[in-house]
């Protein structure tokens, strides 16, 4: 089955912000925001985030990922945090250490989960299916496409 397939993102109202300047250019940094849906269900809550005229139109996404909802807390969900490039050869995602971005001390995320753990565990093949819903169905973020 074709996890992707079944995955449709939600855009609250008011989900985009500018702050800034950026320290390095001058240019704002934009960061929106939503959730991802699987069968019904929240999934993820995820948070992109960019600067206009960096190199390889570079920006991060960040998850919260994990069963949301009233029976819930924070213990069933976690931190996972992807730097995307676009490069010549095409868009590229990477995990990182999601201890390193401040997803990674949201109240919403038990815990912050390392790219060795997403890579070598059962999180490796639904984070890049959550990559790939945003990059091909928020329409905010068309700026880091090719
Ligand atoms: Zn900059």
């Amino acid at each position: 089955m074709n996890q992707a397939s079944a995955l449709s993102l939600e855009i609250p109202p008011d989900s985009q912000r500018q702050f800034g300047p950026c320290e390095c250019c001058g240019n704002m940094t934009s960061r929106v925001w939503g959730y991802i849906w699987q069968n019904g269900f929240p999934i993820a809550a995820y948070f992109v985030e960019w600067t206009e005229g960096h190199p390889h139109r570079e920006a991060n996404f960040d998850f919260i990922y994990g069963r949301w909802g009233d029976e819930t807390s924070a213990k069933d969900r976690q931190a996972i945090a992807v730097a995307y490039r676009c490069l010549e050869t095409g868009p590229s995602f990477m995990v990182i250490d999601a201890n390193d971005r401040t997803v990674g001390k949201n109240s919403l995320a038990g815990k912050a989960v390392t790219r060795e753990q997403v890579l070598n565990g059962e999180l490796r093949g639904i984070t890049f299916s959550l990559c790939d819903a945003i990059y091909l169905s928020d329409p905010r973020i068309a700026t880091l496409r090719p």
